[in-house]
């Protein structure tokens, strides 16, 4: 991550601006399974144009050792399992960071 500033978390049910505070105090599924994280912040999470994004949907072939011609292909893939562009759901007030969590696919994500 960079030093960028990012916009402070909104209410949970309000549009993601991608503060970013939900990767960073808890792993999804696919960080857990796919990338075999076991700490927090997750290792796929990016910063740029002000904001937080999942590297996992932005540019998976960089995480997954996958070719990049497929990025096209699952990125959107990847999105729609994380639910991202429904709310945030991240809780009010956050959880404390913890060091493996399996939370579900579709819960908790950059949305
Ligand atoms: S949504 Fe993306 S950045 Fe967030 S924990 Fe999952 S894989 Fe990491
Ligand atoms: S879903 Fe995550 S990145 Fe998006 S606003 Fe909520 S806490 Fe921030």
């Amino acid at each position: 991550m960079g030093p960028e500033e990012l916009p402070r978390k909104p209410r949970q049910g309000e549009t993601c601006n991608g503060c970013g505070l939900c990767c960073a105090v808890e792993l999804c599924g696919l960080a857990v399974e796919l990338l075999g994280a076991g700490s927090v912040p997750c290792p796929a999470m990016e910063i740029g144009g002000g904001r937080f994004w999942c590297g996992l949907v932005r540019r998976p072939s960089r995480y997954l050792d996958t070719p990049p011609i497929g990025d096209r292909a699952l990125g959107p893939l990847m999105r729609m399992a994380l639910s991202i562009g429904e709310g945030c759901d991240a809780d009010d007030p956050l959880p404390v960071p913890r060091p493996v969590s399996r939370r579900d696919r579709s819960a908790r994500t950059p949305r």
